[in-house]
This record gives structure tokens, C-alpha cells and sequence, in this order.
């Protein structure tokens, strides 16, 4: 089904299973020994969605799928992509940054598995009822954040930002802010114009932002997600997975940012890969990746940019 402008969605439907289906990814490559998540794979069980289940528990191996099915591939791909958002907030911890914001957190168990130097609040935003459950289902599993977590349950097209300060964020202090998976899509165009303008209009000098997205330009997946899509019904997952995302081509993000003030540094997927100490999984092997993305990290200097200016 298409995507309309009021839909919302839990952990099992639309925009909200692309979720579980990173935290299954997680599962497998945590499995693995890639990355360390011992959330993913309770998360994925409390969803419920068979397939995803089994994936997640290793009862149904990913390199039995086929190529076709992109999911050996794709654990790798979310197991590079998890690291390089870990390092990012570590890095922005080191710097002193105390403010974390989370958006479209998903089934992101970063709050209770990393690490958070004392006094840092982090914020998680994401659809009311994707907030809702993962809040409950971590509870229930008696797990703690490790740090202040403040959760918000918003649509990402709505004023985020003011519901944002309500629940005690601070504009004034630098902050750390990371959407992963988000800008392949997820968005209408104007509205991932809106949340880059809320995230620069709230973070002062200092912050820092990162993200993965689709580069401008990008030609559309459509034929390869039917592929995907095809190995998985086998398999007893209905997903229509070019249906979760808006079909129109967004700004690129690096370039917005850039454009708004931002000092911004982008990566290829490769050389994610090789800094994530992935060195053995080059440029080539990702020619016809699923979900190809680009990275960019970005830094707000505002503050030096007006005092030249003035
Ligand atoms: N960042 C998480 C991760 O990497 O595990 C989740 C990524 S998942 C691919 C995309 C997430 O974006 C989903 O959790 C979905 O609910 C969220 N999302 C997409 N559009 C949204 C919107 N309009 N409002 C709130 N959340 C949204």
C-alpha cells in the first residue's frame, strides 16, 4: 500500500517493520560476533513477525536464503552501519557533548547498551506506538537505560521540535544527533527538508549530526526491492518494500546541511566499511547492494560563522 500523509504504523506494519528488520539484521551479525546488541534479538521475538523471529533466533540461516534474499548481505551492511553510529556517539561523548538525540530510533537499543559519560540525557523520537513498545518490552525484560532516557513519541512530520523541548531538551547545549535509516525514503520530500531545518534551528555551536541517506540523484531500487521481496514471501513475509518509502528523490542531505551552515564530511559505504575495521568487504561488493547509502557527519560551528559574518 502506498504511504499517505496522516499513516502510522507499529513495530509490525509499513515504515515501522523496516525496524525489526534492522534489529533482526542486528541479531544475526551480534550472533556473528560483528557488533554486540543482546537486545536485538528479545526485541524481534516481542514483535512477533515469524519470519523475522526465526531469522533473528537463528532458526532460519541467512546464507540459506540466497543472494537473492540480501539478507546475509544486509547483516553486514547494518553491522557496519551500527558501529559507525556507536563510534559517532562515542566520539561526540569524548568531545564533552552530554545531549544525545535519537531520531526514528526504531528498535535502537543504544540507550541500554552502550556506554554514556555521567549526566548525559539521551532523546529517542519515533512513532508513538514504535516509542510504546519498545519502552514496555525492555522493561518487561527488566532491562535499564544506562543513562537519562527520554523518549517522545511523535510523527517525524509534525512539530517534533516543540514537543522535543517539552520533555526537557536544551536547545542551548551542543548536541549529538544521529538518523540512521531514515533518509532512504522514509520522508516526503518537504518534510526531510522540515526535520533538517528543526535539527539546525536546535543545535548549538558544537553539535554534531550524523546520518546515512540515498545521494541526490540516486537511481530508484524498485526492481531490486521486488527481488528481495520475492525470496522473503517464500518465506511467508508479505512486505511490499518499495511501499514503505516515498517514491519522490529527495535534496541530498550532505548538501542541505552543508547549505544551512553545517561543516559536513561525507563517506562511502567503503570507506565505512574499512573504518569500521571491515576492510575485507570493498567498494565493488557493494555495486548492487540492498539499501546503498551514502554517510555524513556533520558539525555546527554556527557560532564562528556569524562572528565572521558580523
Ligand atoms: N534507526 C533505527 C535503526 O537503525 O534500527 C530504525 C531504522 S528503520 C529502517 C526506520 C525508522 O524510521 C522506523 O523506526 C520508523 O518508525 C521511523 N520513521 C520513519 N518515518 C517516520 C515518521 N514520519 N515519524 C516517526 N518515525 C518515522
Amino acid at each position: 500500500m502506498a504511504r499517505t500523509e496522516l499513516d502510522s504504523w507499529d513495530p509490525t506494519t509499513s515504515a515501522g517493520a523496516s525496524a525489526t528488520l534492522v534489529a533482526a539484521a542486528r541479531a544475526v551479525a551480534t550472533r556473528r560476533g560483528l557488533i554486540n546488541d543482546p537486545f536485538a534479538e528479545p526485541l524481534v521475538r516481542a514483535v512477533g513477525v515469524d519470519f523475522f523471529t526465526q531469522v533473528a533466533a537463528g532458526e532460519l540461516d541467512v546464507s540459506d536464503l540466497g543472494d537473492d534474499a540480501a539478507f546475509d548481505r544486509m547483516t553486514e551492511l547494518f553491522a557496519v552501519r551500527t558501529r559507525f553510529f556507536d563510534d559517532f556517539f562515542a566520539d561526540a561523548g569524548r568531545a564533552g557533548i552530554r545531549q544525545a538525540v535519537i531520531v526514528a530510533s526504531g528498535l535502537d537499543a543504544r540507550p541500554y547498551r552502550l556506554w554514556w559519560p555521567p549526566g548525559t540525557t539521551v532523546y529517542e523520537i519515533d512513532q508513538p506506538d514504535v516509542v510504546e513498545f519498545k519502552t514496555q518490552t525492555l522493561r518487561a525484560l527488566g532491562a535499564a537505560p544506562a543513562t537519562h532516557r527520554r523518549a517522545l513519541g511523535i510523527d517525524l512530520r509534525q512539530d517534533w521540535p516543540t514537543a522535543l523541548r517539552r520533555i526537557g531538551f536544551d536547545a542551548a547545549q551542543p548536541t549529538a544527533w544521529i538518523a540512521e535509516g531514515l533518509f532512504i525514503g522514509f520522508l516526503p520530500p518537504a518534510a526531510q527538508d522540515r526535520l533538517l531545518d528543526g535539527i539546525t534551528e536546535l543545535s548549538a555551536h558544537g553539535s554534531r549530526f550524523a546520518a546515512d541517506h540515498v545521494p541526490g540523484g540516486s537511481p530508484p531500487q524498485a526492481h531490486q526491492e521486488h527481488l528481495i521481496a520475492d525470496r522473503w514471501r517464500e518465506h511467508g513475509l508479505d512486505v511490499n518494500l518499495s511501499g514503505l518509502t516515498y517514491p519522490d528523490e529527495c535534496e541530498d542531505a550532505a548538501e542541505y546541511l552543508a547549505a544551512q551552515g553545517w561543516e559536513t564530511v561525507g563517506s562511502t559505504l567503503a570507506d565505512v566499511c574499512a573504518a569500521a575495521g571491515f576492510p575485507g568487504l570493498r567498494h565493488n561488493d557493494f555495486a548492487d547492494a540492498p539499501m546503498l547509502t551514502w554517510y555524513v557527519t556533520a558539525t555546527r560551528n554556527a557560532g564562528v560563522r556569524f562572528a565572521l559574518d558580523s
